[in-house]
């Protein structure tokens, strides 16, 4: 854990939840790139990693359902197509709110298999909300010459926590909702 208190920063910015406007409707959006080709898009609920490359885009969580809109047309500032790849760091609706909206404009959604869990009790079977890749104990996302390395906590913040390590933008690392 000493790499994750050396990167507090990155921690901090990526596992921030705004709770002060968590039943808002209207939500200010703050784009902020905090390394080449990774931005932090603040929103409301858990804010929302971009990577985005010579591959494409891939986001990690989409916050709620209702601000799909308003998170595509973020993300179309950095590059115009929709998201290859989401990644769910737990099943909570302010981390997955937005996969069935993200995975009918053709991304894929990545998530450990007790997010597939937790999603398919409460969207049931074959919903767009269930991620299409899951992964056990760890992966690894070869994609904008980055080599993200998805790691699962066991019985964390869930039962289903993802830990995202970048090794040629670190010291960043994605979406620690364990360290709130
Ligand atoms: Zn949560």
């Amino acid at each position: 854990m000493i790499k994750l208190a050396r990167n507090s920063f990155a921690a901090i910015a990526f596992g921030l939840i705004n709770t002060s406007n968590a039943q808002a409707d209207t939500v200010e959006f703050k784009l902020q790139e905090v390394a080449k080709g990774l931005h932090v898009l603040f929103g409301q609920g858990g804010n929302i990693a971009i990577s985005s490359g010579s591959d494409g885009v891939y986001i990690v969580d989409d916050q709620f359902a209702k601000l799909s809109e308003q998170i595509k047309a973020k993300i179309k500032t950095i590059q115009p197509n929709a998201p290859e790849f989401v990644i769910n760091t737990h099943h909570h609706g302010d981390h997955t709110g937005g996969n069935e909206n993200f995975a009918q404009a053709g991304s894929h959604v990545i998530a450990h298999h007790n997010v597939y869990k937790r999603l398919e009790q409460k969207h049931g079977d074959g919903s767009d909300y269930l991620p299409t890749l899951t992964f056990g104990s760890d992966m690894k996302l070869h994609f904008n010459q980055e080599h993200a390395h998805l790691w699962h906590y066991h019985h964390a913040h869930t039962d289903g926590d993802a830990v995202i390590f970048l090794t040629e933008q670190m010291p960043y690392i994605w979406a620690i909702s364990i360290l709130i």
